[in-house]
C-alpha cells in the first residue's frame, strides 16, 4: 500500500474516532460516497462556511446572499445544458470490471510524465548546486523538452476528442498510450460511453416525463433564475454577486477517496454579474481573492496550485482550478469560471422572460456576463483536515496525534482544565468557562491526568488549553498552553479576553483579506 493510502486511511479512522466524519447509515454497512458529520465535524464545517460567507458577503458590499431550493423547475436543467451535456465519459476494464472516467485516466497519465520532469529537475538541481537555473533547465534540457512535448500532444488530442464528444478517439488515445487498469493491469477496455450525472425523481403522484424533476447538481442555477429578483430587491448595481451555500447531488460513478467525491455534497458558490467585456478583469480579481482566502489560513502555499482547464465547459470562456495537495496528490478544490452570458441567455430563451439589466451609466440594457467561484465545502473540509493532521514524535520519545487546524476554524477553541478536581480549582475553572463560552466554543474537562487531557484536545484540534492550578487562586493567573508548540505562559485572568481576541476572532483573519 502506498504511503498516501496510509495517510488517507489514518485520517478516515481519526475522523471517525474523534467525531468528525462517520460513514452514512453505518449500521447497515454504509451507503457508498455518502457521509455524516459528527459533533466536531459539524462545527468545523460551520466555521468554514462562516469564513467563506463573511469573506464573500460581509466584506464585499456588492455581494449578497441567497438560499434557493434544491428542487427547481425541470426546464432549468434543460436550459443550463445539464440534461443534454452533464455527462462523464466512462470506460470499463473488462478484466477487473472497474469503471473509470476516460479523461481522468489520461490526466493521470499526464501527471506521471509531469513527475518524471520533476525528477529530472531534482537530479539536475543536486548536480549543479547553487548555480542551478530551473527555468533555463526546463527550456533547454533535451529529455525534459521531450516529455513536455509528449504532454502537449496528449493534451491536444484529449482536448480535441472531448470537445468533439468523439468517444472513439478518446478510447483510441487510451489504447495508444498503453494505459493499463490500475487494478488488473490489463489493457482490455470497453467502448467509452456517456453517463448523465443528475439524480432524477418524481414530483407528486403523477408519473411520466412531465413530472420528472432533478436534485440540483449545482447551486449556481438557483442564483441565475433569481438574478433579477435579487438585483431589484437588494437594489444592486452591476457589478454585483450572489453567494449561496447549499447541497448539490451528482450520481458520481467513481466515488472514492472519502469526502473528496461524494454523491451528496455541499457547495459554496458565488455568481458575479458584470458588464460584457469586463469579465477577464473580474476573473483575475476573483482568482487573486480566492487564493488569498486560502493562503491566509496558513495550510502552506506549497499545497496550492492553479490548473487552467484544457477543455472549457460549454458555458465558459476562461476557467481555472485551485488545486490542493490532498493525500492522493494535487486535485481540484475550487473552480473559477468565466461563464459568459450563457446561462442567463439560455434562461431568457427557455422562459421567454427577459433577463436583462438596465445599466444607468451606459443607458442601455444587456444580459450580464458571469464570473463564478465554486468551492466544495466537503473538499475544503478534507483539505483542512489533511493538512492539519500529523503524528508527532516528541522529544521524550512519546507520540501525539495533532490536528493543527487553523485556529479560527477549530471546532473547540478552548479547553478549560482545573489541574485537580478539588481545593476550589473546579469552581474557578467553571467561573472562567462560563464567561468564555459566551464568545467561544469551550470545553470544561476535569477528568484524567492533565497530560491525557492535553492529548485529547490536541487530537480534536483545540488551539489553546487554559489550566487552573493552586497558584491561580492566589495570583489570579492561569496557564495558557499552545497546541502546536506546547509552550505555556501565565496570563492574568482579566487579560484573557484581549489575548484570545487577537488569536481566535475571525475578524482578525478577515482583516488580512482587505
Ligand atoms: P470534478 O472535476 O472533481 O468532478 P467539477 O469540476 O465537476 O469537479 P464543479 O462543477 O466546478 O466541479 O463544482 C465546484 C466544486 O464543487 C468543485 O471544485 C469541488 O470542490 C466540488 N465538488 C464537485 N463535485 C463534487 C463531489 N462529487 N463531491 C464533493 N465535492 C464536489
Amino acid at each position: 500500500m502506498s504511503s498516501s493510502d496510509d495517510v488517507l486511511k489514518s485520517l478516515v479512522s481519526h475522523a471517525k474516532e474523534y467525531g468528525f466524519v462517520f460513514p452514512s447509515s453505518e449500521i447497515y454497512d454504509g451507503l457508498s460516497a455518502t457521509y455524516d458529520y459528527g459533533p466536531y465535524g459539524v462545527d468545523l464545517k460551520n466555521n468554514i462556511k462562516a469564513y467563506w460567507w463573511k469573506a464573500m458577503v460581509q466584506i464585499h458590499t456588492n455581494l449578497v446572499g441567497l438560499d434557493s431550493a434544491i428542487f427547481m423547475h425541470p426546464t432549468t436543467w434543460k436550459a443550463s445544458g445539464h440534461v443534454d451535456a452533464f455527462n462523464d465519459p466512462l470506460i470499463d476494464n473488462k478484466d477487473s470490471k472497474k469503471r473509470y472516467r476516460a479523461d481522468v485516466l489520461i490526466e493521470e497519465y499526464l501527471e506521471k510524465i509531469r513527475l518524471k520532469i520533476e525528477k529530472e529537475v531534482e537530479k539536475a538541481a543536486q548536480r549543479f548546486g547553487d548555480s542551478f537555473d530551473r527555468d533555463m533547465y526546463l527550456k533547454t534540457n533535451a529529455r525534459v523538452l521531450g516529455y513536455a512535448e509528449e504532454m502537449d500532444q496528449v493534451r491536444g488530442k484529449m482536448k480535441a476528442a472531448l470537445e468533439a464528444a468523439d468517444l472513439e478517439s478518446l478510447r483510441q488515445l487510451i489504447v495508444d498510450l498503453g494505459i493499463v487498469c490500475p487494478l488488473s493491469g490489463s489493457k482490455n477496455w470497453t467502448e467509452v460511453r456517456q453517463f448523465n450525472l443528475m439524480f432524477a425523481t418524481e414530483l407528486g403522484s403523477v408519473s411520466g416525463e412531465a413530472s420528472t424533476i432533478y436534485l440540483r447538481p449545482e447551486t449556481a442555477q438557483g442564483s441565475y433564475v433569481n438574478f433579477l429578483n435579487v438585483q431589484k430587491s437588494a437594489r444592486m448595481k452591476i457589478p454585483f454577486g450572489i453567494a449561496q451555500i447549499g447541497k448539490a447531488f451528482r450520481n458520481e460513478i467513481i466515488a472514492r477517496q472519502f469526502i473528496f467525491r461524494m454523491r451528496e455534497f455541499e457547495q459554496m458558490e458565488m455568481q458575479f454579474f458584470v458588464r460584457p467585456g469586463t469579465e477577464m478583469e473580474w476573473f483575475e480579481y476573483w482568482k487573486n481573492f480566492r487564493i488569498k482566502w486560502h493562503s491566509v489560513l496558513g495550510l502552506g502555499s506549497q499545497n496550492y496550485r492553479f490548473h487552467d482547464h484544457i477543455k472549457l465547459a460549454h458555458y465558459a470562456n476562461a476557467a481555472t482550478d485551485i488545486e490542493f495537495n490532498f493525500p492522493m496528490g494535487f486535485k481540484e478544490l475550487e473552480g473559477i469560471h468565466s461563464r459568459t452570458d450563457f446561462d442567463l441567455k439560455a434562461h431568457e430563451t427557455f422562459s421567454g422572460r427577459k433577463q436583462q439589466y438596465f445599466d444607468p451609466e451606459l443607458q442601455e440594457s444587456y444580459i450580464p456576463y458571469v464570473v463564478e467561484t465554486a468551492i466544495g465545502l466537503d473538499r475544503m473540509f478534507l483539505a483542512v483536515m489533511s493538512a492539519s493532521y500529523t503524528e508527532e514524535k516528541l522529544e521524550d520519545g512519546s507520540e501525539r496525534t495533532l490536528l493543527a487546524l487553523p485556529r479560527w476554524l477549530a471546532p473547540v477553541k478552548l479547553a478549560i482544565l482545573p489541574l485537580l478536581k478539588k481545593d476550589g480549582l473546579p469552581e474557578l475553572a467553571l467561573d472562567i468557562f462560563k464567561k468564555l463560552r459566551l464568545d467561544y466554543t469551550c470545553q470544561y474537562d476535569e477528568k484524567d491526568a492533565i497530560g491525557k487531557r492535553y492529548r485529547r484536545q490536541d487530537a480534536i484540534g483545540t488551539p489553546y488549553c487554559i489550566t487552573i492550578d493552586h497558584q491561580s487562586l492566589e495570583d489570579g493567573m492561569v496557564t495558557l498552553r499552545d497546541r502546536d508548540s506546547m509552550s505555556q505562559e501565565r496570563i492574568p485572568i482579566q487579560d484573557l479576553k484581549g489575548w484570545l481576541h487577537q488569536r481566535l476572532d475571525m475578524s482578525v483573519l478577515l482583516e488580512q483579506l482587505t
